[in-house]
């Protein structure tokens, strides 16, 4: 069958062994699956996060944090759906708020067949924004929380840094279909999320344009109280990107938060000192 589950449709046939784009093959890898206290603090909470990081992408950012997992397809543990569940329940046993998805659209079937048994706490599809309105769909009542990136309004970025020319109108329709599926966003009397959207946008330095264009795009988009956001300027160079081998400057940062405060939109802002690589997870081999 050919695998059309990203927006590359780059038509590999996984379940005869082809590899596409994101290199993986037709089984989920999972390159680290732990309590994780980095998210916005109403995903953390106090116990953390019960993250999942799927290994490979269907996006491949020239700037990735993760690119130990992300370039590298076959790092970690291969499982299955009923290998998900035992990840899922483990998680849970050690106290997770939630069940926290980290780049899985190149694995959406399989996550989505996982999740056709309900879990006790909500869980989370934690993703690059570029996405297929066809694979959102496999996942529709299956996740309670949406947390996309939404990188570029710029596709000359998205293809100098993504390779892809088409990222804003697909991250756009995906955040749109997240939130079709969500509804507004719903936080537990503790103050964790329930259920909803938060639109992450990582600031890159020295392009402090495309973040003005962004957060304007969610305030046209949508309405106070509808969706959260989260500023991140944590981007931190990783010999990968000779573009990008600086951290975001204060200023970028001041001028980011101005145009949140005057566009009204609720959320949250990751301080500078975010930028360090001690954020990064320890993933298996
Ligand atoms: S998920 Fe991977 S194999 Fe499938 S279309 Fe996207 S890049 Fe190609």
């Amino acid at each position: 069958m050919q695998c059309t589950l990203c927006p590359r449709e780059c038509g590999a046939d996984r379940s005869g062994g082809e590899r596409g784009f994101c290199g993986s093959g037709i089984l989920p890898r999972v390159a680290a699956a732990q309590l994780h206290h980095w998210e916005e603090p109403c995903i953390s909470g106090m116990r953390g996060s019960g993250t999942v990081f799927f290994s490979g992408c269907s996006l491949g950012c020239a700037f990735c944090q993760n690119n130990a997992i992300s370039r590298d397809p076959l790092r970690g543990r291969e499982t299955d759906v009923d290998g998900l569940r035992i990840i899922f329940a483990d998680l849970i046993e050690q106290g997770a708020h939630n069940i926290n998805l980290v780049t899985g659209s190149h694995h959406a079937d399989i996550i989505a067949e996982a999740l056709s048994v309900p879990l006790p706490v909500p869980v989370i599809w934690n993703s690059s924004g570029y996405e297929s309105l066809e694979t959102l769909r496999l996942l529709d009542g299956k996740i309670d929380i949406y947390l996309p990136d939404f990188k570029y309004a710029d596709n000359a970025l998205a293809t100098r840094f993504s390779g892809i020319n088409d990222y804003y109108e697909r991250a756009e329709a995906a955040v749109r279909e997240m939130y079709r599926q969500t509804g507004k966003y719903e936080f537990c009397s503790n103050g964790l999320l329930k259920r909803g959207v938060i639109i992450r946008h990582l600031i890159l330095p020295g392009e402090i344009q495309n973040t003005l264009a962004v957060t304007d795009r969610i305030a046209e988009l949508f309405s106070n109280g509808e969706v959260l956001f989260s500023l991140m300027s944590q981007c931190t160079p990783n010999g990968h990107c000779p573009e990008l081998n600086s951290s975001v400057t204060a200023e970028e940062l001041d001028a980011a938060k101005l145009q949140l405060y005057s566009a009204k939109i609720d959320g949250y802002i990751q301080d500078l000192d975010s930028a360090a690589n001690g954020y990064v997870p320890k993933w298996s081999d």
